[in-house]
């Protein structure tokens, strides 16, 4: 009903072209035209606090990555096969933003594809074919991919190589021992496939796990279940594409928070804060045999003006502080939807790590039944007040507060403001 009628069109034409595949977000959709720093701005000129989109990690539109991207736009865009030094001076910062034993990086578009990737190395390494999910994962939309992406719904199959585990959910855990069943878990799946006369590849989960309701806490729970998958003779695969590049705050690296060396580590999103280039972080002996056998050469994938982007990115990451901002304007923020959720039977948990946090809305505190119906219209009725967030999970129930890593204290009132009333109008 409160469909402009020139948006009514837009949507027609999208359905006419695009197809039935793809989905909007927000029951009024919104239309945007242009982005700086944490806002966007529809086709009226209305600016939108941004809370939501992690691809856009250094600020929409950064006038430093814009510029370098520009610049080597209209210099020279061309692939990998060619001598090039950007690509080595950026390869060689970002290794050494990791633990040692990570010694290469490929360069991909997709997070997709480096997953696609890292299974394909997984496989050719262990001689395994066997691969451990959570039960609510995502980590792309290849053939190969989609298979280990549990949370694209029941159309999707999951391989007969894939076994799913529950995420490590602290909030709805009968004794707070969240590593040690992860743990269990993952040996369970690992022995399963096993028995089914699978060889385990991998376990590959999201750090943060944003898709299962994003899990922070605590601490290295990680660290049981990646010595459970070696035990198996398979790999620990940590896919960074949604926590890394600084987001969760007090490390750059999701993993680093676990107090673990993954084995690959896949990198997409905010890596070029918009531009399409993503990549594969391993150890060197991974990849020794597959490299010698096949050739990988990716059109696009490191092509020039993405790693001048990539490099870009990265330097204002250090260069203003993003990593310690996300810890403590996350910290304010955690703070103060605490402080709201005192005083509601409605939300049930705030979770966070840096800027990534999830806010859990159920019926009521004490059943802690998950409401998804609550959760989409806090989702709508802060979109009405100009302020973008979603929900995730397996009930998308948890609000997912994620916003571009230069959100200010400033930017945290103005959105605690909005949460709050929200939270307060009548159902
Ligand atoms: N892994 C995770 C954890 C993701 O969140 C996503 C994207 N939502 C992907 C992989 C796939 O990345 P892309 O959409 O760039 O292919």
């Amino acid at each position: 009903a409160e469909l402009a009628e020139e948006d009514e069109a837009l949507i027609a034409r999208r359905q006419r072209l695009l197809g039935p595949a793809y989905r909007l977000m927000y029951a009024n959709p919104v239309h945007l035209v242009r982005g700086e720093g944490v806002w966007l701005y529809d086709n009226k000129g209305d600016a939108y606090l941004d809370v939501y989109n992690n691809v856009a990690s250094v600020g929409h539109c950064h006038p430093r990555v814009v510029e370098a991207m520009s610049r080597q736009a209209a210099t020279l865009s061309t692939n990998t096969r060619y001598l090039h030094e950007t690509i080595l001076d950026y390869s060689e910062q970002l290794l050494g933003t990791f633990p040692e034993e990570l010694q290469h990086v490929m360069f991909t578009c997709t997070g997709s594809e480096t997953n696609d990737l890292a299974m394909r190395i997984a496989r050719a390494f262990t001689g395994g074919t066997g691969f451990i999910v959570t039960e609510t994962a995502y980590h792309g939309i290849t053939h190969a991919v989609s298979e280990l992406s549990p949370s694209l719904g029941r159309h999707v199959d999951l391989g007969v190589h894939v076994r799913t585990v529950p995420a490590p959910d602290l909030y709805r855990s009968n004794n707070g021992d969240v590593a040690g069943k992860f743990t269990a878990d993952v040996a369970a799946a690992a022995e399963d496939l096993s028995r089914h006369g699978i060889k385990p590849a991998a376990l590959i989960v999201d750090t943060i796990f944003s898709s299962d309701g994003v899990f922070p806490e605590p601490k290295g729970f990680l660290s049981g279940a990646v010595d459970a998958i070696r035990a198996a003779g398979g790999l620990f695969i940590a896919d960074e594409v949604q926590p890394g590049f600084g987001r969760t705050g007090d490390t750059l690296w999701g993993f680093q928070r676990h107090g673990v060396v993954p084995d690959m580590v896949s990198l997409g999103k905010p890596m070029g804060n918009g531009y399409p280039v993503a990549g594969l972080v391993m150890k060197p002996d991974l990849i020794e045999d597959f490299g010698a056998r096949a050739r990988y050469f990716n059109t696009f994938g490191g092509n020039t003006v993405a790693v001048a982007t990539a490099k870009a990115v990265l330097d204002v990451i250090f260069d203003e502080g993003l990593q310690s901002n996300a810890a403590s304007v996350g910290k304010y923020l955690h703070d103060g939807l605490n402080a709201i959720a005192a005083n509601s039977e409605m939300i049930g948990d705030v979770r966070s790590a840096g800027l990534f946090l999830g806010v859990e809305i159920v019926e009521d505190r004490t059943t802690r039944a998950p409401s998804a119906d609550r959760a989409a219209k806090l989702v709508n009725g802060l979109r009405k007040k100009r302020v973008l967030i979603s929900a995730t999970g397996p009930n998308a129930n948890v609000l997912k507060v994620r916003p571009p890593l230069v959100f200010t204290r400033d930017n945290a009132d103005f959105f605690l403001e909005r949460f709050e009333a929200t939270v307060r109008e009548p159902n």
